[in-house]
C-alpha cells in the first residue's frame, strides 16, 4: 500500500499533477485505459491461442476426412482391379489373349482414370497390354512378386514406363487364379495420380488453405494448389510434382509422428499452421495447412474492432472525466474560493445550489455545511457588529459620564477648597488674636475639623479618580534620582515644620534611567513619606531605594523602604491599614488627621505597577513600609547608576527670628477676593510688599513692568490661567535674559499630579490651599533666601 502510494506520488510529481482537476483528468483516463489495455492483452493472447488451436483442430479434422476419402479411393481402385482379375476370360484354361485385350480396351475406353491396364502371365511377362508394349518381363517388380504370393498390391507413385503422357501413376495389382485356385498371372492397373489431385482440391479452402500428399522421400505427390504461381516465380516446373521437394522444416515437422499439428514455414516459404497424418497402410503423409496470415486475419479484424472501440472509449472518457471533475473538483474549488472570501471578511459567499445538487453526497454535505456555517457566521457577525456598536455607544456614554464626573469632582474640590481656604486661614488668624482659653479651644477644634475635611476631600478625590478612571500607567523614561529628590522636596516643608530629619539613599548599582510612570511612583512615595512625617514626633525619616531583582531582560524590580522613628503600629493592625478608611486608632484622626485612604490608594498603585506593599512596625519604636515595583530599564547615560546617591535635610524648625525678613516685592496672582484678603492678612506684620493681580493677564503685564522677588500664582483664573501666565513669564524672562524669579503655585488643585503639572509649566514649588500662615512664610523665606544667594 505504501509502495503504491509512493508510486502514485512519484507519477504525480513527474507529470506535475498538483491540482484536483489534472489529477482527476489523468487518473480518470488511466482508470479506463489500464483495465482496457490489460483486458485487451489478455483477450488478444487467449484469442490468438484459440484461433491457432481451432485452426489446427479444423485442419486435423479435415485431413482425417480426407484420409478416409483417399483410403476409400484406394479401396475402390483395388476392387476394380480385383474384379478384373476375376474376369472369366482370364480364368479359362487357354488364354484368349485377343479377348482379354479387347476386354481391357473396352474397359479403358469406358473411363479415364486408369491410364493402363495390363494382364501379366504366370511367368511375369506382359501379355495383354493395350496401348502399351507387350512382352515385357516384369517378374522383378514387387507387384508381380506379391501377386505370385497371392496378394494384392498398391505401388508408390510411379512414372509409368509405358504411359504416353509420362504422368505419375499408382499401380494396383491383383493375382489371377485359375479354376483350381492356382496362380495364373496378375492384372495391373495404373491409376493417374491426377485423380487424387481432384480429391485433394476438394479440400482447398480460404485463399491459402490446401492439402497435399508427400511421400517418404519428401516429394510432393499431389499437385500444389499454387503450381501456377510457383511456375511463374520459377520455383517449380510445370507438372513437377514428383521432383518438387518439400523443404526440410516441413519434413522435419511432419516426420516426427504419425499425426500432429505444428506451425512452420512451408514449401512456399510461408508461415503456416498445419496438420499432418500418415495414410493407413501407406508411407504417404497427408498435410493440410493454411497461412498464418489467413488464420489471423479474422483475429486481426477482431483486434482492430476492439482497438477502435477502445479509442472511442478513450474519447468518451474525456467528457466523463469532465463530468467527474464537475462533480468533485468544481465544488471543491468553489469551497476554496469561499474560504478565501471568508478570510477576507466576506461572509456572503455561498456554493450555488445547482452545483451542490449535481455533486456526490460527501461533497454535497461539505458544501451544505459550508453554506450553513457561512450563513451562521454572517448572522453572528452582524449580531456582534450590532452589539459592538451598542457597546461603543454605551462605552462612549460611560466615558463621557466618567469625564463629566471627574470634571465635576475636580471642580467640586476646587470650589470647596476656595471657601475652606478662607475658613482655615481666618481661623488661623483668629487663633493669633487674644482669646479666652475657651475661645482658643473652639478655634483649635474648628481648625482641626477644617484640616480633616480638607484631607478627606483630597483622598476621596484621589481614590475616586483612580477607581473611576481605571488608571493606566504611563510609560515614560524618567530619572529615579530626580524623582526621589523631587518627592523629598515636596515632603520637605512638612518635615521642616516638625523638625524631623529626612534622609534618602539610593543604593549603588540601582539604575537611574527607568521607564514607567514617575507621577504614580511619586504619589506612593509621598503618601508613605507624608505618613512617616505625620506619625513621627521626633527623630528621622529615611527613604532607601535599591534594585531587588531583574525579573526579565529590560526590566528591574525596585525596592523602596520608608523608615520612621514614629509611634509605630500594633501588630494586629498591620494588615488592615491598607484597606480603605482604616486607621489604627480612631483618636489618631483627631490628633493626626487623615482619612484612612492614603495607604489604600498606595496599595492600588503599587499593584498596578506589578509590585507589593507591606509594613513592619513596633509600637513606640517606629514603622518601616516596604514596596516593590517593576519598571523598564532606560538608557543609562552616565555612570550614575553605579553610584549611590544620598540626600539629607537636617531640619530644625525655623523660628520666625531665623528668617531673614527682607523687604521683598511679592506679586500675588489670585482672582478670589477672600484669598487676596487672607494672604494680605498673613503678610500684614512682615516687611514684604504685596502687589495683587486679579488674573494671569494682569500678572504678566505687572511682571513685565516691575521687578518682583517672588510670585504666588493661583492656577485656575479667568482671562488667563496660572499655567499660561507662568509659561509666558518664563518665556519673557528667557527672551530678556533675566534670572528666574521664583513662582510658587498656590492652588486648590491638591493632587500630586497637579503639583507635577504646575512644575512643568515653570513653577518652582506647589503649595495647596488652604494654606497655613507658617507654610506661606516658610516658603517665602526659603525661596527668598535661595534667590538672594
Ligand atoms: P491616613 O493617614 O489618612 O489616616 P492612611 O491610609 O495613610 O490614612 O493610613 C492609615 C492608618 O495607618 C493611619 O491612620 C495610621 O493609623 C496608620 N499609619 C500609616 N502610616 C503610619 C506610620 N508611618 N506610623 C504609624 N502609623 C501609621
Amino acid at each position: 500500500m505504501q509502495v503504491l502510494g509512493r508510486l502514485f506520488n512519484c507519477i504525480n510529481a513527474l507529470l506535475g499533477l498538483n491540482t484536483l482537476k489534472s489529477l482527476l483528468r489523468f487518473w480518470g483516463f488511466m482508470l479506463v485505459l489500464l483495465p482496457c489495455i490489460t483486458l485487451m492483452l489478455i483477450f488478444t493472447y487467449y484469442e490468438l491461442q484459440n484461433t491457432k488451436r481451432e485452426s489446427a483442430e479444423n485442419l486435423e479434422q479435415m485431413i482425417t476426412m480426407q484420409q478416409d476419402t483417399i483410403d476409400k479411393w484406394f479401396h475402390e481402385r483395388a476392387a476394380v482391379i480385383r474384379d478384373m482379375a476375376n474376369w472369366p476370360v482370364l480364368k479359362a484354361e487357354t488364354e484368349d489373349i485377343e479377348s482379354i485385350d479387347a476386354r481391357i480396351r473396352q474397359f479403358l475406353q469406358s473411363q479415364d482414370e486408369f491410364s493402363a491396364v495390363i494382364y501379366v502371365n504366370k511367368a511375369g511377362v506382359t501379355v495383354a497390354a493395350p496401348f502399351a508394349t507387350p512382352g515385357i518381363d516384369i517378374s522383378d517388380r514387387p507387384y508381380y512378386q506379391k501377386a505370385a504370393q497371392g496378394q494384392e498390391y498398391i505401388s508408390d507413385v510411379l512414372t509409368a514406363r509405358g504411359a504416353a503422357d509420362g504422368q505419375p501413376v499408382v499401380v494396383f495389382s491383383a493375382p489371377v487364379f485359375d479354376e483350381h485356385r492356382q496362380f495364373k498371372g496378375l492384372m495391373l492397373g495404373a491409376v493417374k495420380l491426377a485423380t487424387i489431385d481432384k480429391i485433394m482440391k476438394q479440400f482447398q479452402f480460404g485463399h491459402t488453405g490446401e492439402t497435399y500428399l508427400i511421400n517418404q522421400q519428401g516429394l510432393m505427390i499431389t499437385e500444389s494448389r499454387f503450381i501456377g504461381q510457383l511456375v511463374k516465380n520459377g520455383v517449380a516446373k510445370d507438372n513437377t510434382r514428383l521432383s518438387f521437394p518439400i523443404n526440410g522444416e516441413t519434413l522435419q515437422v511432419v516426420s516426427q509422428g504419425k499425426t500432429g499439428t505444428a506451425a512452420y514455414t512451408n514449401y512456399r516459404g510461408q508461415e503456416v499452421i498445419g496438420a499432418y497424418r500418415q495414410l493407413i497402410n501407406r508411407d504417404w503423409i497427408i498435410i493440410g495447412e493454411v497461412e498464418k496470415g489467413e488464420i489471423l486475419e479474422s483475429f486481426y479484424r477482431q483486434i482492430s474492432i476492439m482497438l477502435i472501440c477502445f479509442l472511442v472509449l478513450m474519447l468518451a472518457t474525456l467528457p466523463l472525466t469532465m463530468v467527474l471533475e464537475k462533480r468533485l473538483a468544481t465544488p471543491i474549488r468553489r469551497l476554496i474560493a469561499g474560504a478565501d472570501a471568508m478570510r477576507a471578511g466576506d461572509y456572503s459567499y455561498r456554493v450555488e445550489q445547482s452545483l451542490i445538487d449535481v455533486s456526490v453526497s460527501e461533497i454535497k454535505t461539505l458544501c451544505n455545511v459550508f453554506n450553513y456555517m457561512a450563513e451562521n457566521i454572517r448572522t453572528k457577525t452582524e449580531t456582534l457588529n450590532d452589539a459592538n456598536q451598542a457597546l461603543t455607544v454605551a462605552r462612549d456614554a460611560a466615558l463621557a459620564a466618567s469625564v463629566a464626573k471627574s470634571q465635576f469632582l475636580a471642580n467640586m474640590s476646587h470650589e470647596i477648597r476656595t471657601p475652606l481656604n478662607a475658613i482655615l486661614g481666618m481661623g488661623e488668624l483668629l487663633g493669633e488674636t487674644p482669646l479666652t482659653p475657651e475661645q482658643e479651644k473652639y478655634v483649635r477644634v474648628s481648625r482641626s475639623a477644617g484640616e480633616n475635611l480638607l484631607n478627606l476631600i483630597n483622598d476621596i478625590l484621589d481614590l475616586s479618580k483612580i477607581e473611576l478612571g481605571h488608571p493606566t500607567l504611563n510609560k515614560n523614561e524618567f530619572d529615579l534620582f530626580i524623582a526621589v529628590e523631587e518627592t523629598c522636596q515636596i515632603i520637605l516643608l512638612q518635615a521642616q515644620q516638625k523638625g524631623i530629619a529626612l534622609h534618602w539613599h539610593i543604593k549603588p548599582e540601582t539604575p537611574s534611567r527607568l521607564i514607567g510612570d514617575p507621577v504614580r511612583l511619586q504619589q506612593v512615595l509621598i503618601n508613605l513619606l507624608a505618613n512617616a512625617v505625620k506619625f513621627t514626633e521626633a527623630g528621622e525619616v529615611t527613604l532607601e531605594v535599591s534594585q531587588r531583582s531583574q525579573p526579565e531582560a529590560g526590566f528591574v524590580e525596585l525596592l523602596f523602604v520608608v523608615r520612621d522613628t514614629g509611634i509605630g503600629i500594633p501588630q494586629d493592625k498591620l494588615g488592615p491599614i491598607f484597606e480603605r478608611f482604616t486607621q489604627v486608632d480612631a483618636s489618631d484622626t483627631r490628633k493626626y488627621g487623615g482619612t484612612g485612604l492614603g495607604l489604600a490608594i498606595a496599595k492600588r498603585l503599587v499593584e498596578l505597577m506589578e509590585g507589593r506593599i507591606w509594613v513592619e512596625s513596633m509600637l513606640g519604636v517606629g514603622s518601616t513600609f516596604y514596596f516593590t515595583v517593576i519598571v523598564g530599564q532606560g538608557n543609562e547615560t552616565t555612570e550614575a547608576a553605579h553610584l549611590s546617591c544620598t540626600g539629607f535635610i537636617a531640619c530644625q524648625q525655623p523660628t520666625p527670628e531665623a528668617i531673614r525678613q527682607e523687604p521683598l516685592n511679592i506679586l500675588l496672582v489670585e482672582d478670589s477676593a477672600d484669598n487676596q484678603l487672607l494672604i494680605e492678612a498673613y503678610l500684614k506684620k512682615t516687611p514684604y510688599k504685596l502687589d495683587i493681580a486679579d488674573n494671569g493677564q494682569i500678572a504678566v503685564e505687572k511682571f513685565m513692568a516691575r521687578q518682583y522677588d517672588l510670585v504666588f500664582m493661583d492656577m485656575q483664573m479667568p482671562v488667563l490661567d496660572g499655567y499660561q501666565a507662568t509659561r509666558t513669564i518664563r518665556n519673557w524672562e528667557q527672551e530678556q535674559g533675566r534670572t528666574r524669579t521664583p513662582i510658587i503655585a498656590l492652588t486648590a488643585y491638591a493632587l500630586q499630579e497637579d503639583g507635577i503639572k504646575t512644575r512643568d509649566s515653570g513653577c518652582d514649588a506647589h503649595l495647596t490651599k488652604p494654606i497655613k500662615k507658617r507654610v506661606l512664610l516658610d516658603a517665602i523665606a526659603h525661596f527668598a533666601r535661595r534667590n538672594l544667594m
